[in-house]
């Protein structure tokens, strides 16, 4: 399949505030795609497909933001001081090359004490995030010149085919706007009303989602994102294995899906022979919640792409598993009247 778009998606720059690389990105492809696109004042974007005044509206949400650093502090030596926008795990971090969004973009790496100089507890030990200091290999006053305390930082990891995956930062969720751009541009009519949401500051608490929710007041949320595959080392379940299919999510830590929509998921799989596989996890947590929370309540649930080595630098996911996202994602939207609802 053509990855140009997924590619360009992932490339770009988009930590949670400052997802605007990445909307730039996104903006024209809605405008393809639907009828009109808004924003809000938080930096999410609508995409909406109207139907009759009174149908009910079907909501997709994936989210734009990247887990990113924000510059704390520029110390006398240049070294740049960050906290985490987002749930890093340090370790990743280490000895990775990255980019500080300053006045111009700056490459440098992320930088720890050489092993010989460690003590032995501390070569036991993960670094803590404010431990590590972010080198751009300049002196202190050049560094100030270019870069400012709330500036961020990203991963400078493009994307890369290895074997039959690809892999690169942010696949989480770029595969998921990904897979709802080209679920759109494959879905025949939906009888419903549709808005597809590009959200913003997923990765510090589902914050986009939930003003979009609230603007939307959707009858039914689908979040599209990226689920810990179950076959990466040190993995113990959740259920699914890269390359075998799109993940219905059934649960996780933050919300349990509508049991008649992973139903109509499952049934949108069988009935086009879309592969497909299920998670279910007691932990992570997408937009899902925030669409399923918002106002009194709306039926919700997710299409997930398997992934490993989430939040991390070398995020890999298998291009089948989004192809299959994609069919499932334009299978539902065409169906979503079909959806059985419990009475009441
Ligand atoms: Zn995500």
């Amino acid at each position: 399949m053509d990855l140009t778009l997924l590619e360009r998606l992932v490339d770009a720059h988009g930590p949670s505030g400052r997802e605007q690389a990445v909307a730039d990105v996104v903006r024209p492809q809605l405008e393809d795609l639907c009828d009109r696109v808004a924003g809000d004042p938080m930096g999410s974007l609508m995409g909406f497909r109207d139907a009759a005044d009174d149908a009910p509206r079907l909501l997709l949400a994936a989210h734009m933001d990247e887990l990113g650093l924000m510059v704390t502090a520029i110390e006398d030596t240049g070294f740049l001081r960050v906290l985490p926008l987002g749930g890093w795990d340090p370790r990743t971090l280490i000895s990775q090359p990255v980019l500080v969004h300053g006045r111009t973009t700056v490459p440098g790496v992320v930088g720890t004490p050489p092993v010989h100089v460690l003590s032995d507890a501390d070569r036991r030990r993960a670094p803590l995030i404010e431990e590590l200091v972010i080198d751009v290999g300049l002196g202190a006053d050049d560094v100030r010149a270019l870069v400012r305390v709330g500036d961020v930082v990203t991963r400078d990891r493009p994307l890369r085919r290895i074997g039959d995956l690809v892999t690169g930062k942010a696949l989480d969720d770029r595969v998921g706007v990904f897979v709802m751009l080209e679920g759109l541009r494959a879905a025949g009519p939906c009888p419903w009303t549709l808005v597809a949401a590009a959200t913003v500051q997923e990765e510090v608490g589902l914050r986009g989602a939930r003003t979009v929710a609230h603007r939307v007041a959707p009858a039914v949320g689908i979040a599209i994102d990226t689920c810990p595959s179950g076959d990466g080392p040190g993995m113990t379940g959740g259920g699914t294995r890269l390359g075998d299919g799109a993940a219905i999510r059934v649960m996780d830590a933050s919300a349990i899906g509508h049991t008649g929509l992973v139903a109509l998921m499952e049934q949108v799989a069988r009935d086009r022979g879309i592969p497909h596989q299920f998670h279910a996890s007691g932990k992570g947590g997408t937009d899902t919640q925030a669409l399923q929370l918002a106002g009194t309540g709306a039926i919700a649930g997710c299409i997930s792409i398997p992934q490993r080595y989430g939040h991390s630098s070398v995020e890999a996911v298998h291009p089948g598993d989004a192809e299959a996202a994609i069919a499932l994602l334009a299978g539902v939207i065409e169906c979503i009247d079909q959806l059985e609802t419990a009475p009441g």
